[in-house]
């Protein structure tokens, strides 16, 4: 019987809660759970919260079911926080928990700070929707829960390519193609597909681009008159700092978007070497050592150049010792 099961034993109202600004990941778990209890377990009440769920995961069952507004009216038997870090990063998600009689905290960020009764934290796997099917039957997760944690497992593998992808998450992904579930059109539909407003800011971000540190740094930003001007939300800037990454010779990508007047939402990358997260977390943020974020104030210059003097002091600390010159794959 897993931790799950022992917690669900005797809850009759249960709260699925994620973190803001929710991914892929974090819907998926999400909803992966919530199709999984009302197939096991029928009898419990289960309700998802959810800040503005993007509607590209809209195909995902139970995604209309998402409950954007935080309702307290009662406490629940049991809140699961799923793909969160700490308490701050659950934002109104975080009154529910505090009223919850008890609580599961499901997540694989290394940064995270076990805030829940019960924390299940696994920062060697891939994603949070991973961690989450150790915790399930295998035989009854079901094409819906499937499609749930396989979108989650994509999103946060970058489709099986980021270091983060172990066996055991092909392993996993493996059976939960078995279910029968239509994992082309997944990839392409939440991964891949942009829309013409999407591809502009892209290519604008690009554009605009600025390396430094001898090319093994690279940053962008979008203003809010920016993303006013191309009628873009915050979501329509999912991949940019990902291209960014994919610069021949860039270690680390920086991308920065507006949120309010000289206030940025950072998103930091980094190829083989660079613990991002430990400069994320210096900042108030945290994340995983190749993908990791903050919220940072200041001009753009001040922001930047905060965040670059960190980076250049862990290339150094990094740099190999006289003859010990690492190659690289890219060359
Ligand atoms: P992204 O750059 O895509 O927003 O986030 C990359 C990773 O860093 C994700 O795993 C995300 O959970 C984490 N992350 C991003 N921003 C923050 C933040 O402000 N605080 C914390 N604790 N983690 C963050
Ligand atoms: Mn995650």
């Amino acid at each position: 019987m897993s931790v799950l099961d022992q917690k669900l034993k005797d809850a009759e109202h249960v709260a699925i809660i994620g973190h803001i600004r929710p991914d892929g990941d974090c819907t998926g778990a999400c909803l992966g759970l919530l199709n999984y209890l009302q197939a096991v377990y029928p009898q419990i009440e289960a309700e998802v919260f959810l800040e503005e769920p993007s509607v590209k995961f809209a195909y995902l069952k139970g995604f209309d079911q998402i409950q954007t507004v935080f309702s307290q009216e009662r406490p629940y038997d049991l809140c699961v926080c799923l793909d969160s870090s700490d308490q701050e990063r659950l934002g109104e998600g975080r009154k529910i928990l505090e009223l919850a009689k008890d609580s599961l905290c499901v997540d694989h960020h290394i940064t995270n700070t076990d805030f829940a009764r019960t924390n299940v934290v696994k920062p060697d796997a891939s994603s949070t929707s991973e961690v989450l099917y150790g915790l399930l039957e295998e035989d009854k997760v079901t094409k819906e829960v499937a499609e749930c944690l396989y979108t989650g497992i994509i999103h946060d593998t970058g489709v099986f390519k980021y270091p983060c992808t172990s066996p055991e998450t092909m392993t996993i992904a493996g059976k939960l193609m078995s279910t029968g579930i239509d994992f082309s059109r997944i990839i392409d539909g939440s991964f891949y597909q942009k829309t013409y407003v999407q591809n502009q800011i892209l290519g604008r971000a690009l554009l605009e681009s600025v390396t430094f540190l001898e090319g093994k740094c690279i940053f962008s930003v979008v203003r809010l008159k920016d993303m006013k001007f191309y009628s873009v939300t915050s979501q329509d800037l999912d991949g940019i700092v990902e291209q960014l990454r994919l610069t021949k010779g860039v270690e680390c990508a920086i991308f920065l978007y507006e949120i309010e007047s000289q206030i940025f939402k950072v998103s930091l990358r980094s190829k083989y070497v660079l613990d991002v997260s430990k400069i994320a977390s210096y900042f108030g943020g945290g994340g995983h050592v190749r993908a990791a974020g903050c919220t940072m104030s200041g001009s753009i210059y001040d922001v930047v150049n905060n965040l670059s003097e960190h980076i250049e002091r862990q290339l150094k600390e990094l740099e190999p010792k006289e003859d010990g010159e690492q190659k690289s794959a890219e060359d």
